[in-house]
């Protein structure tokens, strides 16, 4: 198989896209978003945000209420689905089971009209090149997960896209072998040089993946970047429970996000020594073990609750730091952060 250095993706761009199905609420609300060509965006959100209306706009298969998308900075909004530059790939791979891998591959092709030899030869030429080509004449019940998805891929990859649309494409596998077809998809999308679009509401999928997450809640984008830049520098309320792995701290200089990793378990101080900015008292509420961390939950009680609205926070301690000085449920602790971790968070 060859290796594909320069990018046979396009940039896809988004322009003031909205889509109302009815009276109510859009389902999407005026979004700008600019992906770069060749590069893996994953959408990301909670249930109902958007995200599969979005992707279906750009694929053609729902029209938009306004707005336009662009790809190579082409005008594709008004398109049919095939003549976009764009092929979708599905949730569970939608194969026809009936169809051998070879004649799935070459489905479009015959809607197309093309020669029977020429498809056969096309889509052959798809399986070979990942790495399915041995097994053309199985039927999808004859193959495992994670060959079916090569094979949906292949069928997805016939028609020439510039850029490949996948909505969920992982959720109906078992978390193992998810997470082996996500490195699988990552390495395709490099090889192969495509723009990629994933819909997905795994933060931890999104992270593993993507190089440009765009985080949706009610039709709008929250933040969009790189996934270090949104994991480290959540820009609002929204963003930093949605990722997980932060506390929201409301305190009396505004409301602050500090990454549960970053906040350092001491045995109490007397009163005076907290640093109202800094730290809190709290009794521990909660032990869990995760491997090579221990998750603690705690309760802010007293006077110190009271100047923070937030009575629950969590803190991530390394195993050996949790063995070194275990804590159990009702001990009492000082908890401590450091200024430069302390990251200022929009309502
Ligand atoms: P997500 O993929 O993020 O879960 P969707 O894009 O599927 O969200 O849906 C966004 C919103 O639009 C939801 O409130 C959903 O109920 C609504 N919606 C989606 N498709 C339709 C439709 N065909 N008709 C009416 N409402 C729809
Ligand atoms: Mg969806």
């Amino acid at each position: 198989m060859s290796v594909t250095t320069e990018s046979q993706g396009a940039s896809i761009e988004v322009v003031g896209l909205s889509k109302l199905f009815d009276a109510g609420k859009p389902a999407v609300d005026n979004i700008n978003l600019r992906i770069a060509k060749g590069s893996y965006c994953c959408l990301l959100g909670p249930s109902g945000c958007g995200k599969s209306t979005t992707l279906r706009m750009i694929a053609g298969h729902e029209s938009v209420s306004s707005g336009d998308v662009l790809l190579d900075n082409r005008n594709i909004t008004d398109l049919p689905a095939a003549d976009r530059g764009t092929a979708m790939m599905f949730q569970s791979f939608a194969l026809f089971p009936h169809l051998s891998a070879l004649d799935n591959v070459a489905f479009s092709l015959k809607m197309k009209g093309v020669t029977k030899p020429e498809r056969h030869a096309r889509a052959q030429a798809l399986l070979d090149r990942v790495a399915m080509g041995h097994l053309a004449q199985r039927k999808p019940g004859e193959l495992s997960g994670g060959q079916q998805q090569r094979v949906a891929l292949a069928r997805a990859l016939i028609t020439q896209p510039k850029a490949l649309l996948l909505d969920e494409p992982l959720s109906a596998l078992d978390p193992f072998l998810r997470i082996q077809m996500r490195a699988e998809l990552r390495r395709w999308q490099k090889e192969l040089g495509l723009t990629f679009i994933h819909v997905t509401h795994s933060q931890e999928e999104a992270m593993a993946l993507a190089d440009t997450m765009v985080v949706m809640n009610h039709g709008v984008i929250e933040q969009a970047g790189s996934p270090h830049q949104i994991y480290n520098y959540p820009k609002n309320e929204f963003v930093a429970r949605f990722m997980g792995g932060h506390n929201v701290i409301d305190t009396p200089q505004g409301l602050i996000g500090v990454r549960t990793d970053r906040i350092r378990v001491h045995n109490p101080a007397p009163d005076a020594s907290l640093d109202a900015q800094h730290s809190l008292r709290a009794v521990v509420s909660d032990v869990e073990y995760q491997g090579s961390y221990v998750l603690l939950g705690l309760h802010v009680h007293g006077a110190v609750r009271d100047a923070h609205a937030t009575a629950d926070l969590s803190v991530m301690l390394p195993e050996a730091d949790f063995a070194a000085q275990p804590r159990t449920l009702g001990d009492t602790v000082d908890l401590h952060w450091a200024a430069q971790d302390v990251h200022a968070l929009a309502t």
